[in-house]
């Protein structure tokens, strides 16, 4: 059978595998930790660093296709390093989707609305783009920002350094806060062929920068879920893109649509298709990277996701007990503070919703 790649052995690489497993593919994996989530699925382990050129042409070259778990992947090297492997999503997903500027100048180049932002190459630039923005903004490191790190709020009122030297002093972009009534997030995938499918989209619930929980449908109208499936369709055309792509949007109170950023991988907010879709996201990009047709996205219940983060698993044996509840843990020993340890999905009877 046919060798899928994965560079990052998280829980999303976990989930992968164990979706391109049910197909009978085997899995190599890259990641510097043995003991990395997707180790206890993989077929092949591949150990050191991300970026490491050697390392990641052994992964390609034991690999039909060769894939990714996370967007900060150093493009150059894997570019180098793949020969004559396919790379999916392609690597222009990972440029757009791994420097926040080059994304939001790329989505508002194809006419999707963002926050207001402007690019900060030093501290000194961060008083006059302040005022050109106006009112409460959002300072980001311009790259490996996740669950809210290298992130600081800011108005007319802060010093600039602190937060300038809060995130590392790092290249940033300065947001404008946007005045959201609630977030949502679709999931979508693009074929071969260019077939596209979108699930339905999820509300979704951040605490301190981390998901918390996914909700379907939510407060998503049947016309905001048009909307959002529309802008999730152009932006998979724009990158001639083949996988799963998750596309993270704020609400306005007057149901305008912001997108805040996408991620070339599965993402967290759509962990839910596993208990509520007869595919899941992770099925689907295996689908795609594989060349074999999608599934459908058709949804089965309403559910609702929680993140279990940190000590929150610690109430795994009355989860595991309730009705109703896919439980999914990702087999990391060691519990810390804001660490995904795993998701519970509870299914409720199909509404009329989006
Ligand atoms: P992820 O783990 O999703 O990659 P991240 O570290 O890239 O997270 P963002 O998605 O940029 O972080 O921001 C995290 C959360 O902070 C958002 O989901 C939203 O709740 C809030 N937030 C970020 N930027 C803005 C903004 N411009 N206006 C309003 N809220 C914002
Ligand atoms: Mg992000
Ligand atoms: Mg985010």
């Amino acid at each position: 059978g046919a060798t899928v790649g994965i560079v990052g052995g998280g829980q999303l690489g976990r989930m992968l595998a164990l979706a391109a497993a049910r197909f009978g593919y085997r899995i190599a994996v890259l990641d510097p930790d043995p003991g990395c989530p997707a180790a206890q699925v993989a077929s092949t382990m591949i150990v050191g660093p991300y970026g490491d050129g050697a390392l990641l042409a052994q992964l390609a070259s034991v690999s039909d296709v060769v894939s990714y778990e996370f967007e900060n992947v150093a493009v150059e090297p894997l570019r180098k390093a793949l020969g004559d492997t396919v790379l999916s999503p392609p690597a222009e997903a990972l440029e757009v989707s791994q420097d926040r500027v080059v994304e939001k100048a790329f989505l508002n180049g194809i006419g999707i609305a963002t926050a207001e932002w402007r690019a900060i190459d030093a501290p000194d630039e961060l008083g006059h783009a302040l005022l050109d923005l106006g009112g409460d903004c959002i300072l980001k490191t311009r790259r490996f920002g996740y669950d809210g790190k290298g992130q600081a709020r800011i108005n007319a009122k802060s010093t600039f350094t602190d937060a300038f030297e809060s995130i590392g002093k790092a290249p940033a972009i300065l947001e404008k806060m946007v005045p959201f009534a609630f977030e949502i997030s679709v999931i979508a995938a693009r074929g071969r062929d260019g077939a596209i499918v979108a699930y339905d989209p999820a509300e979704n619930v951040h605490t301190l920068g981390i998901l918390k929980s996914s909700t379907v449908p939510g407060r998503v109208t049947g016309e905001l879920a048009r909307a959002a499936r529309e802008i999730a369709g152009r932006i998979l055309s724009h990158l001639d893109y083949v996988g799963v792509i998750g596309i993270e949007f704020f609400v306005g109170k007057d149901g305008a649509l912001f997108v805040n950023e996408i991620a070339p991988r599965v993402h967290n907010s759509g962990h839910w298709t596993e208990a509520a879709c007869l595919a899941s996201q992770f099925e689907n990009h295996v689908r795609a990277i594989a060349g074999l047709p999608l599934a459908s996205p058709e949804r089965h219940f309403d559910c609702v996701m929680d993140n279990l983060i940190g000590d929150d698993v610690e109430r795994f044996d009355d989860l595991v007990a309730a009705p109703r509840s896919v439980v999914h843990l990702y087999g990391k020993s060691e519990v810390r503070r804001g660490r995904k340890m795993g998701h519970v999905t509870r299914v409720t009877p199909l509404s009329s919703g989006a």
